[in-house]
């Protein structure tokens, strides 16, 4: 179902107001905190994200940390507050749901739910999110291989859900320079292979903010539809992922780089 040689247009995914992929040469990028952590936070970054022109807020009210000592998500209280964010800003909400107990209530607020690499092979939880009528911005597996990744964005669409984005954020390998390894001949083996749209999240992909642009303009050369990104008004005192958040003049240059390079495509 996820096939190209099935469905050769590429599949076009409503994201809050606008459609994705955007076309012509314009870039769909999603922005914001890796979590939510207050109120004034979220409301003061989604102004710079949409100023930026940036099409959705990224911020987890649910978060999956390595560790159960680290900072778990505001849960509930998070997605009141993204709610807020969409209300004053028009933007987007692109949050995870991490498990079968809230896919109700993130599917209320978001408007993309987002399945985290740890959990691309949660199998219940890809056929859940297939009885949602909302789009679903699928990340790759930490270890995971492309057949395996293809597969996991199978379950869903077989479940009833066509509206699947496909999301590399980058592999686990022997390389400890970086966070992941950031594998862009994905994009084009993806784009081969599905009708799905891509996102790239060269944020989680390298754990590093000094390469996130670089790579959002390689990935958008290599044919990515869309990127996510993360970015924090203070990346030093994030509550979690502060080195690899960009700050929102950053996030400004960084998309006015890569609409120069989606428009010489
Ligand atoms: C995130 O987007 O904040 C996140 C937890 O990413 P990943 O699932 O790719 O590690
Ligand atoms: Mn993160």
């Amino acid at each position: 179902l996820a096939s190209r040689e099935v469905v050769k247009e590429k599949t076009a995914i409503r994201i809050g107001p606008e459609k994705f992929p955007l076309g012509g040469s314009k870039v769909g990028v999603i922005a914001g905190p890796c979590a939510v952590e207050d109120l004034d936070q979220v409301l003061k970054t989604a102004e710079k994200v949409k100023e930026a022109g940036c099409i959705g807020l990224r911020g987890g009210a649910f978060k999956p940390r390595t560790s159960p000592y680290s900072f778990q998500g505001m849960k509930y209280e998070g997605l009141e507050i993204l709610a807020k964010a969409r209300e004053k800003t028009g933007l987007a909400i692109v949050t995870e749901v991490v498990s079968l107990d809230n896919v109700d209530a993130v599917a209320q607020t978001a408007d993309v739910l987002q399945v985290g690499a740890r959990n691309m092979q949660h199998y219940p939880l890809l056929e859940a999110l297939g009885k949602v009528n909302k789009p679903v911005l699928l990340k790759r597996g930490l270890c995971s291989r492309l057949d395996e990744f293809l597969l996991a964005a199978e379950y869903i669409i077989n479940a009833g859900n066509k509206q699947v984005i496909m999301c590399e954020r980058g592999i686990r390998t022997y390389e400890e320079y970086v966070r992941n390894t950031l594998p862009l001949a994905s994009i084009p083996a993806l784009n081969e292979r599905t009708h799905l749209p891509i996102v790239v999240d060269p944020s989680h992909g390298t754990g590093h903010s000094y390469m996130v642009a670089p790579m959002c303009r390689a990935a958008v050369a290599a044919g990515a539809d869309g990127l996510l990104v993360e970015c924090h008004l203070d990346p030093e005192h994030a509550l979690s992922d502060g080195a690899q958040s960009i700050t929102p003049n950053a996030l400004k240059e960084m998309v006015q780089s890569v609409t120069k390079i989606a428009e010489t495509l």
